[in-house]
């Protein structure tokens, strides 16, 4: 197999600061050759304990400390975006660009204020064969979580990203009283005659083509959710009430006005139910009354927002 580690900088990197340097009693020059199969293998098996990328490049530092006075390690890597710090970042730098089989696995850089002797940078090399698969791994591994949150047919996140979060943004909105969400629940309109008329497949594509106006009708801050069959949710990060109606009927509009069955006469609509939050304790009593408010629209008539009103307003009326 094609690994390498090409080296691709090292010296002085002057845009970091100069800070005091480690006192680490440790040099590579006094390192035998047992000793060095002793850390390889001591450092082998360490990499092997965990998929986490933040974790490995831990281990990786420390495990390094333990033969040379180096104060951090940085990693990054674009696809799948992963990035991770171990130590302190300084001034004098040595940068490895991983990769196997012409596939890339990122850049991993070893620094510290004092520069690296010969020996330092060869034993730092030696080791990157025992590095670049725990690291592989890991980055499918994240591929795979990340994977596990779309939903395959529509490309939007699912229920389990759904529910992680919401949970963060209802945290964040009971934190911050200036930073409120807004749930719209989506529900395409007798979804099931579009799939009894044209088939289960053009009901695929119609639930493909509301999933895009959806994602394209909002704001890269916002996130937007297939809940279920014909059914999507989305949450407006600091959104108020009539933010969050003016989203919705966009989406409506662009919705009933585009033809997104084979037979270009007949219209699809989708219905709306909107809850601003209150104070809910939890997502569910927030997407709940969204639900309620979507339930609504469609006694009223379908194609059409419904805006729910606040729990408190509703024990006014009671
Ligand atoms: P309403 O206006 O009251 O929402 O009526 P509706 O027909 O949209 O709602 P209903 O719940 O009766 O039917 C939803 C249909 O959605 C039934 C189900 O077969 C279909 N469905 C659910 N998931 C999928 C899917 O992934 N693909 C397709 N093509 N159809 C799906
Ligand atoms: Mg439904
Ligand atoms: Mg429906």
């Amino acid at each position: 197999m094609a690994n390498s580690f090409t080296q691709i900088s090292f010296g002085t990197n002057k845009a970091l600061p100069q800070t005091l340097v480690d006192a680490t009693p440790v040099s590579v020059e006094s390192l035998t050759p047992e000793k060095v199969v002793d850390f390889r293998l001591q450092l082998s098996s360490q990499l092997q304990t965990t998929l986490e990328i933040e974790q490995l490049i831990t281990i990786l530092y420390r495990q390094l400390k333990k033969i040379m006075p180096v104060s951090g390690i940085e990693y990054m890597c674009e696809k799948p975006h992963a990035k991770a710090i171990a130590g302190r970042l300084h001034k004098h730098r040595c940068c490895y660009q991983l990769s196997m089989d012409k596939m890339n696995f990122g850049e991993i850089i070893f620094t510290r204020n004092k520069r690296f002797s010969e020996k330092e940078l060869a034993t730092i090399e030696s080791m990157m064969d025992l590095v670049i698969f725990p690291i592989r791994n890991a980055l499918k591994h994240l591929e795979a979580l990340a994977c596990a949150m779309i939903d395959p047919l529509t490309g939007l996140y699912n229920r389990t990203a759904m529910s992680i979060s919401l949970t963060r943004e209802i945290e964040r909105a009971r934190r911050h009283e200036d930073q409120s969400i807004s749930i719209l629940a989506v529900d395409i309109d007798h979804f099931k005659s579009i799939n009894d008329r044209y088939g289960h497949l053009t009901g695929d594509n119609v639930l493909r083509q509301v999933a895009q106006i959806v994602q394209s009708s909002i704001r890269g801050c916002d996130a937007s959710f297939r809940w279920g069959g014909e059914e999507f949710l989305i949450c407006l990060s600091n959104s108020n009430a009539s933010l969050a109606h003016m989203v919705a009927e966009r989406i409506r509009e662009a919705i009933a006005d585009s033809t997104l069955l084979p037979d270009k006469e007949r219209q699809v609509t989708a219905s709306f139910g909107i809850a601003n939050y209150s104070n809910e304790s939890d997502w569910p009593a927030l997407v709940d009354r969204a639900d309620k408010a979507l339930y609504s629209a469609k006694a009223q008539g379908r194609n059409r927002t419904v805006t729910s009103l606040s729990p408190q307003v509703n024990s006014q009326f009671a």
